[in-house]
């Protein structure tokens, strides 16, 4: 310890005042240092965050051509498949299909383990998101004949605070599995309660062959199928790590029961949310902007800017679908704003990667100009951050379709933006 003088003279004020300055001087180099480890782990960050959205359209892109035209071979009606080529195309959609699966869910986990996966919270009323989870898996089940049984009263909203699309993401899993792990003829059943610390829990119970006390735990674990491989039921191992994630970070959490040979439980528990004032709650038609596909018979004239001459010869053939539409193609954004101001289309379907311009400075511009600012432009990318589609529909496009293609909801999005400008026409 270092000794103070109680009457200090000129030289011991010096030596204090030199010691202070010492530390000074070491407080601002550490402070200096942890700006500055600071300012490197948001980069490195941003990094990761530009690193995942660059994997994602880069693997979406071959995938939008693979799965597109095998659709396409599907639907053609003039030059019809033999049985041989038929089985074929569906094994290159169902193989394509499982790929985008898995690029979807690395992609999440990916997202969940950088930290960068980001929720909206909101009061979600389980009772039609439920019915519409349920409706969206009934052909599956059918093919399995498992009957789903939603025990859940209809009369009564039941709110939930959750972010809606990890939500239904979630449950989907969760039926997916009780579905996908069940027997021939086997039932689902889907029940709902307030459990005692107030959350609201939501079970899924099947009546599948279950899974051993000592195995429960790994089914959370990526990629750890337990024997599902050895039976040949398809799937990648990583929905139940993504679905327990996406819980946890809604404040919620998971747990699994089960009895070998007669089946399992899986319970997610979420905070109880507030339900809605009945004057304001949006349709669910007005959510998904879904309205009827009546579309006149005047021709359309739909622009389409894209860069990639794959993904253009995709849509081309899809349109071919719809002989009403009149496509005009442009392969930067600079022709594309051109083509628009001299033809002044319905629509406008605009990639967002584009060489030179981007879609979304494009779209800035169309904006700008009179004749162009009220033409629906809708975009299609590759980018599937949800970052970037919610930037995009905040900066005014319609919609923002992700790459691959599914075709016919690209055709009914289509259909639904013509048919309103007919109407109103
Ligand atoms: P995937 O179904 O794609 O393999 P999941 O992460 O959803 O991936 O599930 C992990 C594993 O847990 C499955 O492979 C399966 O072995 C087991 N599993 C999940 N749900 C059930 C269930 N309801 N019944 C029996 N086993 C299940």
């Amino acid at each position: 310890m270092e000794f103070i003088n109680p009457n200090p003279t000129i030289f011991d004020l010096r030596r204090i005042n030199s010691l202070l300055e010492n530390e000074i001087a070491i407080r601002s180099q550490a402070e200096k240092d942890a700006i500055l480890a600071k300012e490197e782990a948001e980069k490195a960050n941003q990094a990761k965050s530009e690193f995942l959205a660059r994997m994602s359209h880069e693997l979406r892109t071959p995938m939008n051509a693979i799965l597109g035209f095998s659709q396409l071979l599907e639907l053609n009606r003039e030059e019809t498949l033999s049985p041989s080529q038929k089985k074929s195309v569906s094994q290159i959609i169902r193989a394509g299909n499982h790929l985008l699966e898995l690029i979807n869910e690395i992609l999440d986990l990916s997202r969940i383990e950088a930290g960068k996966m980001t929720l909206s919270p909101e009061n979600v009323d389980l009772v039609p998101l439920l019915e519409e989870t349920v409706s969206f898996l009934l052909p599956f089940a059918q093919q399995r004949k498992v009957s789903i049984v939603d025990t859940v009263p209809k009369s009564i909203p039941i709110v939930v605070f959750a972010d809606f699309t990890r939500l239904k993401q979630a449950l989907l899993n969760l039926l997916t599995n009780a579905v996908k792990y069940n027997n021939l003829g086997g039932t689902v059943v889907i029940e709902s309660r307030t459990a005692p610390d107030g959350k609201i829990a939501v079970t899924v119970a099947d009546t599948g062959p279950g899974i051993p006390q000592d195995k429960l735990a790994a089914i959370f674990e990526p990629f750890n199928r337990l024997e599902a491989d050895r039976y040949g039921v398809e799937g990648t191992g990583i929905g139940l790590t993504i679905t327990k994630s996406l819980i946890e970070l809604m404040d919620g959490s998971i747990s699994a029961e089960s009895v070998v040979g007669q089946g399992s439980r899986f319970t997610i528990e979420l905070p109880m949310g507030k339900a809605a004032d009945p004057g304001v709650e949006p349709s669910d038609a007005d959510r998904a902007g879904l309205s009827s596909p009546a579309v006149s018979e005047r021709k359309n004239v739909v622009l389409y800017v894209e860069d990639n001459p794959a993904n253009m010869d995709l849509v081309k053939d899809i349109l071919l679908l719809r002989p009403h539409i009149q496509l005009l193609c442009a392969p930067q954004a600079r022709m594309g704003l051109d083509l628009a101001q001299a033809h002044v289309p319905d629509l406008i379907l605009m990639d967002i990667h584009l060489p030179g311009m981007d879609g979304l400075a494009a779209l800035k511009q169309l904006r700008e100009s009179d004749s162009t600012r009220n033409i629906p432009v809708i975009a299609l990318s590759a980018n599937a951050m949800e970052r970037c589609v919610r930037k995009a529909l905040d900066q005014g496009f319609h919609s923002y379709l992700i790459k691959p293609i599914h075709v016919e909801t690209f055709l009914q999005t289509i259909d639904a933006v013509l048919g309103r400008m007919s109407a109103s026409k």
